[in-house]
């Protein structure tokens, strides 16, 4: 299976050949910075499945964990395009706005305690209060 998409103004593109290993929503607070206040929703893939043209800018952070958290985005545009730790180098965490028609639900949430107040979970989903056991990915 592959999957294709872009940013909001077509700098940054994606392609990406093979199958996420997980289909998440995240409600940490870094999270909702991200995308405006809601959950980020990501689909856990590998690395070396990913190509990507365009410029690429990140950013990042010393989480609780002690792991670096990189979020890479379009300078252009400021689409959010994937997550990445340190502790998960081989694992990204594709922002799934990027890509077109793809049919991705996710099916766990993470991180739930920390989402805002009015926030209706959806029941269908696993939920962790925050980061689930391993092997889990990168938020
Ligand atoms: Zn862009
Ligand atoms: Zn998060």
């Amino acid at each position: 299976m592959s999957y294709a998409g872009s940013c909001a103004c077509s700098a940054v593109e994606i392609r990406i050949e093979g199958e996420p290993v997980a289909v998440r929503q995240c409600w940490c607070r870094q999270c909702q910075k991200l995308a405006a206040g809601g959950p980020t929703h990501n689909g856990i893939f590998f690395t070396a499945d990913i190509a990507l043209t365009g410029v690429v800018a990140s950013n990042s952070r010393v989480a609780a964990s002690g792991n670096e958290l990189t979020w890479s985005f379009c300078p252009a545009c400021g689409t959010q395009l994937y997550g990445a730790s340190s502790a998960r180098p081989e694992m990204r965490a594709v922002r799934l706005g990027l890509l077109d028609e793809h049919g991705l639900e996710p099916t766990v949430a993470i991180w739930v305690d920390e989402a805002p107040a009015g926030t209706v979970l959806n029941p269908a989903l696993a939920q962790y209060p925050a980061q689930p056991p391993a092997p889990g990915a990168p938020r």
